[in-house]
């Protein structure tokens, strides 16, 4: 196993660590069909404690600064392994919304960010 694969795995083995609990919880409290409807509220507590934002171009890249440079601008909850559900239509707000796995009380926004992004595979 090369360094950065075993880097990979050891990266992906504790995500799954810390997001399987939570999406334990969110399924069996609340299952898909009881999809939130409405979107995050940015000034929660769990928001502002990771940095969520339904817009990405305005995370605070000096608190979370995994957003900042190139790499870190292609980071969006749309290409996060954490979406569960996407393409959610929400009344009076622009975008599309999808659920995440951390979040349990709000939708996120595609174009979203916190600091618990992490790639699809
Ligand atoms: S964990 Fe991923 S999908 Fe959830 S809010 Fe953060 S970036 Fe978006």
């Amino acid at each position: 196993m090369t360094t950065n694969t075993r880097r990979e795995f050891i990266r992906k083995s504790a995500l799954l660590a810390v997001a399987s609990p939570m999406v334990l919880a969110t399924t069996s409290e609340r299952s898909f069909a009881q999809l939130p409807t409405k979107s995050l509220d940015e000034t929660s507590a769990q928001a502002v404690a990771l940095g969520y934002v339904h817009d990405a171009t305005k995370a605070d890249t000096t608190k979370f600064p995994k957003r900042k440079g190139p790499e870190g601008e292609k980071q969006f909850c749309n290409n996060c392994v954490l979406l569960l559900q996407s393409g959610v239509k929400l009344e009076g707000k622009e975008g599309e919304w999808g659920k995440c796995a951390i979040f349990i009380d709000g939708l996120v926004n595609s174009k979203g960010w916190c600091n618990s992004w992490a790639p699809k595979a």
